[in-house]
């Protein structure tokens, strides 16, 4: 007759918070909660989080295998021990459990390493920088840059192999990929630094890129830049970067646009911004200007009275947007020049305007007129 195990024995079931009834699946999923909760490379120096992970592991030992889990189901610890059962296993063991199960979150994958292919390894990406005027941006151009880089060697078509010879298996892992570390009581595999993690090392190179897969070359690249384009724009040139290994694809390329200041004109996404400077005359009488855009030239119709810092707009003589193409105006601002000197001619001619102006000539002049106004208001 089946009977239940003594509760003075380690209770497996609570240790992994599962039913007695819990599946292989349940199983799984609570051991990996707790293995990885207690995991010594997150706890590193906890005692505590270290016994609970070993407990996990043996709980996970016990009642994954289905025979050690039937007998003690039955029988309890007393009945494992009668069957062989010495207690947990090494590290090894509790890693290999691990491993199983959790495959390459900690990099434990190693085991299923032997003899893989070293894999393809796409490019890497690039970053080139590029300046260009502040028209250019608006505009749009077309630019020829030599760019530097990494292209797959066509000897070795990538691999680094002497055309004729096959890699070695690495001595520093046995071709694994992956060698154990010692910490503290636990061993932990990490990534072999001799091999870079591929299992493989090439001892006869080729001779072209002397292993390395890639070779240095300068290629030009054109680079068509759209009219409207910003300072930090970036644009992205695919398969332009550094070449790929062993059958990878080539990285892509990227282009930062930086755009030069202007010394007239400034922009604010779409709207261009600029100063015209008027002598006083010309705004109290009016004129037409001709205004440089930066598609060309407009007239700009200053009306009699204009005022300093006015603000005149030039229809569609901004910046295309992106987005649409469609474009944003130019705003002119007016700033009035007074003159720094005067002739005797103008200096007299200004007195007679002076006087004709409403008001006491010297008290205007001394600002009283303004004074007086100021306090009627
Ligand atoms: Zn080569
Ligand atoms: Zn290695």
């Amino acid at each position: 007759m089946a009977h239940k195990h003594q509760s003075t024995d380690t209770d497996y079931y609570q240790i992994l918070g599962i039913s007695s009834g819990a599946s292989t699946a349940e199983l799984k999923k609570a051991y990996r909660q707790q293995a990885l909760k207690y995991h010594p490379d997150r706890n590193p120096g906890n005692k505590e989080a270290e016994e609970n992970f070993k407990s996990a592991a043996e709980a996970y030992e016990i009642l994954s295998d289905r025979e050690k889990r039937k007998i003690y189901d039955r029988y309890g610890m007393a009945g494992l021990r009668e069957s062989g059962y010495r207690g947990p296993g090494n590290y090894e063991d509790i890693f290999g459990s691990f491993s199983d199960i959790f495959g390459d979150i900690f990099g434990f994958g190693g085991r299923q390493a032997k003899n893989r292919k070293p894999e393809p390894t796409p490019g890497n990406n690039l970053r080139y920088d590029l300046n260009i005027s502040f028209v250019e941006a608006v505009r749009g151009v077309e630019k020829e840059v030599e760019i530097s880089k990494g292209e797959t060697c066509w000897t070795c078509e990538g691999t680094g192999l002497r055309p004729g010879h096959q890699p070695e298996s690495c001595q520093g892992c046995n071709g694994l990929g992956q060698v154990l570390q010692v910490q503290g009581p636990f061993r932990v595999q990490i990534t072999c630094p001799h091999c870079h993690g591929q299992g493989r090392v090439i001892t006869e190179p080729c001779n072209d890129c002397q292993g390395r897969g890639l070779v240095s070359r300068s290629k030009k690249v054109n680079i068509k830049i759209p009219a409207g384009v910003d300072s930090g724009s970036r644009m992205r040139l695919r398969g332009e970067g550094e070449g790929g290994r062993r059958g990878g694809p080539s990285g892509d390329l990227y282009v930062i646009i930086l755009v030069e200041p202007h010394n007239f004109f400034h922009r604010e996404g779409a709207e261009i911004f600029c100063t015209v400077p008027i002598s006083f005359t010309q705004a109290a009488l009016g004129c037409t200007l001709e205004v440089p855009t930066i598609y060309g030239k407009e007239k700009l119709t200053i009306p009699p009275g204009t005022q300093p810092e006015q603000q005149f707009i030039l229809k569609k003589q901004g910046v295309t947007r992106l987005q649409n193409g469609s474009r944003g105006d130019m705003t002119c601002e007016i700033r009035v020049v007074v003159p720094s000197k005067l002739t005797n001619r103008q200096w007299e001619l200004l007195r007679k305007f002076a006087a004709s102006e409403e008001g006491n000539e010297e008290s205007d002049r001394k600002g009283e007129g303004f004074l007086k106004k100021f306090f009627h208001l």
